[in-house]
């Protein structure tokens, strides 16, 4: 099932790039794996797939050591500061800083690791009150105020969008996210190169690609929809 599916993604990656003139190698795909057994991550691994997303330190502590360590591991979910550390040198990319108090943390710790760790910032673009992510118009002076911290690189933005049955009405947030870090990226804030953007999910990836996602993060269109009633987790990364 999983590699049909992943075919199927990847095709449709594919006919959003064509449609909007992008190159496929600028669209990088994320595995969400959250709630999964490790023999599915197996079986995407063994289909040619490096990029694995979870939202949950724990579940990447418990999952890393099982799998094989070329693998990229994404950090997509909402973080408290006293779980960062184990995240520091084991993971590709932080997708979902949104306050100083959680950026200073990771850069504390990464500098005491001797590395710099590359972090997105979270946009709450929809203005949703479930939603974590910064307000659109207080980002450019959080990224203003981490920018300094040398244990981080602030890449981009990402954003998760409302849940939706049509996808089109998702687009305007996309949309604004790129025009966001466009006039962001404009500013030349020092030690800032705002060029990645992670926008789009299962429901909605060939819009986010459409309107220039660099990251999608696609999970129940791999792995099938997920049971929660097998976690504690309810929330599906709301608050
Ligand atoms: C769960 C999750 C996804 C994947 O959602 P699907 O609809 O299953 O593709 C993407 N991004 C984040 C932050 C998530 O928590």
């Amino acid at each position: 099932m999983i590699t049909e599916n992943l075919k199927s993604i990847e095709e449709r990656i594919q006919q959003a790039c064509d449609r909007s003139g992008r190159k496929r190698s600028d669209v990088k795909l994320i595995c969400v794996t959250k709630t999964k057994p490790i023999p599915m991550l197996q079986e995407a691994y063994d289909d040619g797939q490096r990029d694995f997303g979870e939202n949950k330190v724990q579940e990447i502590q418990n999952k890393l050591p099982q799998l094989p360590d070329d693998i990229n591991w994404h950090m997509i979910g909402h973080l408290q500061r006293n779980k960062v550390k184990f995240l520091i040198g084991n993971v590709k990319m932080i997708h979902s800083v949104d306050n100083g108090a959680l950026a200073e943390t990771i850069s504390r710790l990464s500098c005491e690791h001797g590395i710099v760790t590359p972090v997105l910032i979270e946009v709450n673009v929809a203005g949703e009150d479930s939603k974590f992510g910064v307000h659109p118009a207080d980002t450019e002076s959080l990224i203003r105020a981490i920018a300094p911290l040398p244990g981080i690189r602030v890449k981009g933005l990402m954003t998760i969008a409302p849940y939706t049955d049509d996808p089109e009405t998702n687009r305007p947030y996309f949309r604004a996210l790129r025009e966001l870090s466009i006039d962001i990226d404009k500013k030349n804030i020092d030690n800032i190169e705002i060029c990645e953007l992670s926008m789009g999910m299962t429901g909605d990836f060939e819009v986010a690609v459409e309107e220039g996602a660099t990251f999608i993060r696609v999970g129940t269109g791999i792995f099938g929809e997920r049971d929660y009633k097998q976690t504690d987790d309810h929330t599906n990364n709301n608050k």
